[in-house]
């Protein structure tokens, strides 16, 4: 395999980890919104039983008030019956009484209604105390993780983008620019594998004289270019074809099914 071929196969290796490693990076913001999410939502839970609970504390004073105001006005109507002078008149008040005495039966069954109502409220106001903790708890390890393998994946791209500059020193600037620009294209792989005589990325078949000049291609005198490089006619990638090591082999199915950056070693390739 030409030189230059090595080089853009192990420069396309380095940026396919590269684009995998930069994907994982610009995953870790939506990662963390989630969790923080999680907690505000357990927060907003919180607060809303407490504004449920304060409305029901209001309420409940105001039914106490009512059983109050009603139980005084019967002690006011019992005051009066003694200035009462005639029949009709007290039996109207008995009457009014009466009727004040139902209203106080009514507003201490609306009062014992909402103290039990307070006492759900309270269940649930300590409920949702309880899961904001939890969830504050999850929250502060699962953002520990997120934090530690976003740092992992700094430290991986530093590394990489170390290793491209040494692969890219290389490669000839107007090889790397073509390559580039076919990699765009690609989803970042400019390079196909000929297996089977085809083009492993898009099936499409090697003409008979290219397959044979590309598997006797021998490491070129001075620097190769990429004028020296074949491409495949149909999806414009780089091909390059890797020498079986031991030559009566079974053709391989015409499957395309060969990843495309198949490592193997390059020693294999060379004349
Ligand atoms: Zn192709």
């Amino acid at each position: 395999m030409l030189k230059v071929l090595q080089n853009l196969l192990e420069l396309q290796g380095v940026d396919v980890r590269l684009s995998q490693v930069r994907a994982r990076l610009a995953q870790f913001p939506k990662k963390l919104a989630e969790v923080d999410a999680r907690v505000s939502a357990a927060r907003a839970a919180l607060d809303q039983s407490k504004a449920a609970q304060v409305t029901a504390i209001k309420d409940r004073k105001k039914y106490e008030l009512d059983v109050e105001q009603w139980k005084e006005r019967v002690r006011k109507y019992k005051d009066q019956t003694a200035q009462i002078k005639t029949n009709e008149a007290y039996k109207a008040l008995l009457h009014e009484i009466q009727l004040a005495e139902q209203e106080i039966s009514r507003a201490e069954d609306r009062l014992l209604e909402e103290m039990v109502a307070n006492e759900e409220y309270d269940r649930q106001v300590k409920a949702a105390e309880a899961a904001l903790k939890a969830t504050d708890e999850v929250a502060r390890r699962e953002r520990a993780g997120i934090e530690a393998e976003k740092a992992a994946q700094e430290k991986d791209l530093a590394a990489l983008t170390a290793e491209r500059a040494r692969v890219v020193a290389e490669i000839p600037e107007d090889t790397l620019d073509h390559y580039e620009r076919i990699a765009r294209k690609h989803d970042g792989k400019a390079l196909a594998e000929v297996v089977g005589e085809k083009c492993s990325a898009c099936g499409m078949v090697v003409r008979p004289h290219v397959f044979q000049q590309m598997q006797h291609a021998g490491p070129p005198a001075g620097e190769a270019g990429s004028e020296e490089m074949f491409h495949c006619e149909t999806c414009t990638r780089i091909l390059y074809y890797i020498e079986p090591e031991e030559p009566p082999m079974p053709p391989r199915t015409a499957g395309g099914s060969a990843p495309e950056s198949a490592a193997q070693p390059p020693s294999a390739a060379e004349n």
